[in-house]
């Protein structure tokens, strides 16, 4: 059995007084109404990550951060550490379509980040997914089985919990536009899961948690929990709201 994640990547919104009021209200609904079986992650940005964890000490929230460096220690101005996000965080979101869109990052890249993390024993969520072109020119199992072997190459993982993928359409990030649950599911078993499988063998692969990620909303979540492969969501915009982030959470009750 795998665990459902729904993780909230805030990218780069909210001050830390911003970060800790959503917080306080996920909190307390949380505590009020407790959702169990699902297990809740916030990636806010780097500046609010110290205040969150003290707030969240004693709670079944999970920290994670949304960037990594693949150095650990040095003379890399304004990069963060797995050290010093490990004080903090459980998780780090790796290879988010925008890091590799906007900032470059290869696969080689982000394979140095997920040995990086899990060495300092932070779960990578690893982003895999194809761009609109890719997938009008029918290249999308090619694209992301190529992102899943390359960025988890020689990736010293032993366990299935040390490590999870989002199957993120890159077109449907932001825009909208979901892939259908259906068509989420079915890539992921022909593409995701048999890389997983070549990479670390059946046992491990199998109980790997695969994320569906792109525009999920409380009203289309409960379709993607649904599919056998699919075992929670990374949410962008609507975890930005209590409501709505909830909403998807709750959507994710009795589907794992
Ligand atoms: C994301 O940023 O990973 C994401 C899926 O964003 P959104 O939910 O806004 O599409």
């Amino acid at each position: 059995m795998r665990t459902a994640l729904i993780a909230g990547n805030w990218k780069m919104h909210l001050t830390e007084k911003q970060a800790v009021t959503l917080t306080r209200k996920l909190l307390w609904v949380q505590n009020q109404m407790p959702v169990r079986g699902v297990e809740v992650l916030l990636c806010p940005p780097f500046t609010a990550l110290s205040q969150l964890h003290k707030l969240l000490v004693g709670s079944t929230i999970k920290l994670g951060a949304q960037n990594m460096s693949a150095e650990v220690e040095g003379a890399f101005t304004g990069e963060i550490s797995p050290l010093m996000l490990a004080e903090f965080c459980s998780y780090v979101i790796v290879g988010h379509s925008e890091r590799r869109a906007i900032f470059g990052e290869t696969d080689a890249l982000i394979n140095r980040k997920v040995k990086n993390a899990i060495t300092h024993s932070l779960i990578p969520i690893l982003c895999v997914g194809e761009t609109l072109a890719e997938k009008e020119s029918g290249k999308a199992h090619q694209v992301v089985y190529a992102q899943m072997i390359e960025g988890l190459k020689e990736v010293p993982i032993f366990s299935a919990n040390q490590l999870v993928v989002a199957y993120e359409p890159v077109w449907a990030i932001g825009t909208g536009w979901t892939a259908t649950p259906q068509e989420s599911n079915a890539l992921i078993a022909a593409t995701i899961r048999p890389a997983l499988v070549r990479l670390f063998g059946e046992q491990v692969a199998n109980g790997v948690s695969v994320l569906y990620g792109g525009s999920v909303k409380p009203d289309n979540a409960r379709g993607f929990f649904q599919q056998p492969e699919i075992d929670g969501a990374l949410v962008g915009g609507a975890s930005l709201d209590a409501d709505s982030f909830r909403g998807i959470i709750e959507a994710a009750r009795n589907c794992s």
